[in-house]
């Protein structure tokens, strides 16, 4: 099935979870093996495998997914100071292939942290 991952499964309810946030568009969850103090995941309701898949109509929904980080980082206690990951391919890390965005704050990172 498209997009049978265990985010699709949390995202269609099928495993309990406890939101941080949801709305029709995307949900966020609290990474399972955080790397920071404050380590979320924004996941999109829809099943996109890899930023790469996203195609033209997707814009909205991407831009949905930056701003809603930016209000859930603020939200859980990381003020102006978080990053936003995407890992985008096995190459670059990705584990699980349903678009998410890592939120990672309330962490001091001294040099760039790439
Ligand atoms: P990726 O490596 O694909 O960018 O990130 C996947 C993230 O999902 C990892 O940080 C991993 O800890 C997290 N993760 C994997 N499985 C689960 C799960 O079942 N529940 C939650 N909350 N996080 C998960």
């Amino acid at each position: 099935m498209q997009g049978d991952t265990i985010f699709g499964k949390i995202v269609r309810g099928e495993i309990p979870t406890d939101f941080v946030y949801q709305d029709d568009l995307c949900v966020c969850i609290k990474d399972i093996n955080p790397q920071a103090p404050v380590h979320l995941l924004v996941i999109p309701r829809k099943p996109i495998a890899r930023l790469v898949d996203a195609s033209p109509e997707d814009q909205a929904l991407l831009g949905h997914l930056m701003l809603k980080a930016g209000e859930i980082a603020r939200s859980a206690g990381c003020g102006d100071a978080f990053r936003l990951v995407i890992n985008n391919g096995e190459q670059a890390g990705q584990t699980v292939f349903h678009l998410h965005l890592h939120i990672l704050g309330n962490k001091v990172y001294t040099e760039s942290g790439l």
